[in-house]
């Protein structure tokens, strides 16, 4: 295992509020970083917004401001949205500002001087209301412009290319030598047979259409367009090519840290294919693995605005707690896989697991603490019956059946591994039958011992909860009277001896679906 780690999302296109899909992978991201961080590694979590292009400087139009001040009010909300959530990453990139457009400016000479990026002649579908190049997909085979509905013609402009010719055979080689670098493994194959064997063409990366980019030095007709601008937000962040390129050659340089780039399928292929090419052409090394998350679909359809089936993540976190909205996008949706969200799924998966089994696991312990030993819980004195061994060694396979499944980015399994615990432990007090013990003076240790391994099991759940239920693990460590203690402490097992616990409040009180989930459908109605 690498020492350190590095994650990123994608930077999100500021042309709109940022809705549930958005939330899902950035909090997918947060998990991960938390989970390394809180585990000792050098962590650096990475998110962005990417905000040239032409979209943004028609919508800016449109509202009769500027691009800046269009992109400024729209990036406001993504702060909220991360501050809400409790997103927790060390930086935020944005394309506009000059740390990042000094390094495209840089990468795009480097390539240039190099013979990587040539000059030649875009051909596109051409609007000439919009002033805007679509590609054959976007124009239809009647041929209307997506934005206007107005007829296109085929037309040409003068644009820079990135060479991909060069690197495809460096590339499938990378691909061989290093078999888990794109998550799910199906989009290796997809890349190779879509879009490499039926001959890659060359990168476009320079448009003079429009003006809301950053302008090509060498020619201060073209911006360049988008992938060379947006993918180079990996390192334009950690400060490659500046004054002071520390974080870059730890985080980037260095081949003890694992570099992880965290996308949406839509984007694969400039992840998967350009991105290693540029990478190569800059003398770089290329990340460790792309993962490629699924779709987070409503209610087994594509999430769009006309549909007014999108869920605002706002007023979600606001009545339900942050930790609720990220148990549900954690645990609902198999990481990697496309899921859905639905209101019924969402109130019953609080109710059955973190309200009826995490919730009330703690609620009946810390009771029974309180009542048979006057709150302090008892010290550990090894294995007194076969529950207890039976609950001690699942303790300890959980820890690491978690660590690899989160060390694999398998974030689902890791937090159904510490479900299952839970379920255990609760199933571990009707085993053992606390209340029956307690009328019984020669049952005293068996007892104690009881309630020490409830106690454990629930600070070992807690703990590897953590970087999903960012506050609901420290109520519980409040409860347990933990003032400190980190992921290092983990094994100990006389952690808890004598502590005085603390009665608090339910961590999660019960949700009544009749009222939840008719207004869940309300902040979805259009
Ligand atoms: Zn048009």
């Amino acid at each position: 295992m690498k020492k350190r780690f590095y994650i990123t999302t994608p930077i999100y296109y500021p042309s709109a509020k940022l809705h549930i899909g958005h939330a899902y992978c950035t909090t997918l991201c947060d998990v991960l970083a938390r989970s390394k961080r809180e585990r000792g590694y050098e962590t650096y979590f990475l998110t962005g917004a990417d905000e040239h292009g032409l979209k943004i400087e028609k919508n800016a139009e449109a509202k009769g401001v500027t691009p800046q001040a269009f992109v400024d009010e729209i990036v406001e909300g993504f702060f909220k949205l991360w501050d809400l959530l409790k997103i927790t990453n060390d930086d935020f990139i944005r394309t506009t500002q000059a740390r990042h457009e000094h390094v495209v400016q840089t990468a795009f000479t480097r390539m240039l001087n190099k013979g990587d990026i040539y000059l030649g002649k875009y051909e596109g579908w051409y609007c000439r209301y919009c002033e805007a190049f679509w590609t054959d997909t976007q124009v239809g085979k009647d041929h209307i412009c997506p934005d206007c509905n107005r007829e296109v013609q085929k037309a040409e402009e003068e644009a820079y290319f990135f060479k991909t010719g060069k690197y495809v055979d460096s590339l499938l080689k990378f691909y061989d030598e290093n078999p888990k670098f794109l998550i799910p493994e199906s989009r290796k194959n997809e890349m190779i047979n879509t879009f490499i064997k039926p001959g890659l063409e060359d990168l476009c990366v320079s448009r003079t259409s429009f003006s809301w980019g950053v302008p090509v030095l060498e020619n201060k007709k073209h911006v360049v367009y988008v992938w060379l601008d947006a993918l180079t937000n990996y390192i334009s962040a950690l400060g490659y090519c500046s004054d002071n390129e520390e974080l870059f050659k730890k985080f980037w340089q260095d081949e003890d840290t694992e570099i992880i780039h965290i996308l949406g399928a839509d984007i694969t292929r400039f992840h998967a294919i350009y991105w290693p090419m540029f990478l190569e052409s800059l003398g770089l090394r290329k990340p460790d693995r792309e993962f490629v998350h699924g779709l987070l679909m409503m209610k087994d359809s594509k999430m769009s605005k006309s549909k007014g089936n999108v869920v605002d993540p706002y007023p979600l976190v606001e009545r339900y707690g942050v930790d609720a909205v990220r148990y549900y996008l954690t645990r609902e949706i198999n990481f990697g896989s496309d899921g859905s969200f639905s209101p019924e799924q969402f109130v019953e998966r609080i109710n059955a697991d973190l309200a009826n089994s995490y919730g009330n696991l703690l609620n009946r312990t810390i009771s029974m603490i309180g009542k048979y030993f006057d709150g302090a819980i008892p010290e550990y004195k090894g294995q007194v019956s076969e529950f207890d061994a039976s609950l001690e060694s699942m303790i300890d396979v959980t820890i690491s059946n978690y660590e690899k499944a989160m060390d694999d980015l398998k974030i689902t399994d890791a937090i159904i591994y510490v479900n299952e615990l839970v379920n255990r432990a609760n199933k571990y007090i009707d085993e053992t039958t606390p209340w029956a013990l307690a009328k019984d003076e020669a049952k005293k240790d068996e007892l104690a011992s009881v309630m020490n391994h409830l106690a454990r099991a629930i600070y070992v759940a807690s703990r590897l909860y953590h970087p999903v239920l960012v506050t609901a693990s420290d109520k519980a460590f409040e409860q347990l009277g933990l003032t400190s203690s980190g992921y290092e402490n983990i094994n100990d097992k006389h952690l808890l001896d004598n502590l005085k616990t603390v009665k608090g409040n339910p961590l999660f009180p019960r949700l009544d679906p009749n009222v939840e989930v008719p207004f869940i459908n309300g902040l979805m109605a259009k």
